[in-house]
């Protein structure tokens, strides 16, 4: 068992209604680097929560043989509020019912004001200012009012990832290839993470101006004051999103080789002490473009591309079939492909409905025309 398996009770919207919050811990605290991974903040996403429970398991072997350098913070299901929620046995853990609210959207902002509030105090070294920073930003987060179960949840989270050097966040998608998402001032070290873990690709955050997601909270109030102080702020905390694949993608086999691939990055990262393999990017798709396909009515879902198969334009992707449709000859309803990809992400339900998503591709060149849509995990 790992040296600290903490659990933080979180109030109910009613009485008997409070939650646990397990939070496991390896290596001393404020030894540096610290890593915080967490998974399952949408909690209908099972696929890291499988990961980050082998993970622990890896960290605590390590652990016992002395090799923990730094701090690893691991919550392996950081939404117990969400798990909770269900409609006919099936969990809904996107959204809060209560308030409709995104778990993963509308985090915080710990940027607005900060760079203000610490430039009197900055001084040459640099990372002198970055302790300075990250006892403001623990002002910032302990002001916080717990005003709702969902908020005291995010402020248990917030506390604990706050002033890590690296942020993890796992989900995963309905079914897909495994992929990372990142920002473009961390792509190369998001390649370099994403060939440890052994991800199909690499893609780009998109464009979440304004959704505020669990990783940007903590990436945001960096790259803002780098912005205003140059190199006497360094970006000390690198924050990613990871799919690892889609909803069925609950293996143990498969989650061990992901975590081992954590693990190897923890230590390259220097973590955990030994040196890394060597990386290999080999196999790394960097994606840059993207097209997501709706479906132009509903029926039955025929897929006739697989996961990760390459299209070119005008590929048929998929057809609707109308059961209903009087003369039995009727033609499918066809989705073609706007552009030359590869087929990541795809809906699981083979029903569908008129304007519900169907297939995401990714490629290098954004298709002429058709609907290009940001990526947000
Ligand atoms: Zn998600």
């Amino acid at each position: 068992m790992p040296s600290a398996a903490e659990t933080i009770s979180l109030p109910g919207a009613m009485p008997g209604t409070q939650r646990q919050l397990r939070v496991f811990s390896f290596g001393d605290p404020g030894a540096r680097p610290k890593a915080y991974l967490q998974a399952g903040l949408h909690a209908d996403e099972p696929a890291g929560m499988m990961i980050l429970r082998e993970l622990c398991k890896l960290l605590a072997a390590v652990e016992e043989s002395g090799e923990i350098t730094g701090e690893i913070i691991v919550v392996p299901m950081a939404n117990p509020l969400g798990v909770d929620q269900a409609l006919n046995s099936a969990i809904m853990g996107r959204f809060e019912l209560r308030s409709g609210a995104n778990f993963n959207r509308a985090w915080p902002d710990l940027v607005s004001g900060l760079a203000d509030s610490v430039r009197k105090r900055l001084g040459k070294d640099s990372g002198e200012n970055v302790d300075l920073v990250r006892r403001e930003l623990k002002r910032r987060i302990a002001a916080l009012q717990p005003e709702s179960p969902m908020m005291a949840q995010r402020i248990a989270l917030a506390r604990r990832a706050y002033d890590a050097d690296l942020v993890v966040d796992l989900h995963c998608d309905d079914e897909a290839l495994p992929y990372m998402m990142a920002p473009d001032e961390l792509w190369d070290e998001a390649k370099r993470f994403a060939a440890d873990v052994g991800v199909h690709s690499l893609q780009p955050n998109g464009d979440s101006s304004g959704a505020h997601c669990f990783d940007e909270c903590f990436a945001e109030p960096w790259q803002a004051l780098a912005k205003e102080f140059g190199a006497r702020v360094p970006l000390a905390c690198q924050a990613f999103t990871f799919e690892m694949g889609g909803v069925l993608d609950v293996d143990p086999k498969q989650a061990q080789r992901f975590a081992q691939g954590f693990l190897r990055y923890l230590r390259r990262i220097g973590c955990i002490e030994g040196a890394a393999p060597r990386h290999r990017a080999n196999g790394l798709n960097e994606f840059r473009a993207f097209e997501m396909l709706d479906s132009p009515a509903g029926g039955l879902l025929l897929y006739r591309q697989k996961l990760g198969d390459w299209v070119s334009p005008g590929d048929v992707l998929a057809e609707i079939v109308d059961p209903t449709a009087p003369d039995l000859d009727t033609e499918p309803t066809v989705i073609k492909a706007g552009m030359k990809g590869c087929v990541v992400s795809r809906r699981l339900s083979r029903q569908v409905a008129f304007g519900d998503f169907v297939v995401m591709l990714a490629g290098h060149k954004r298709p002429a025309s058709g609907k290009s849509k940001s990526l947000l995990a």
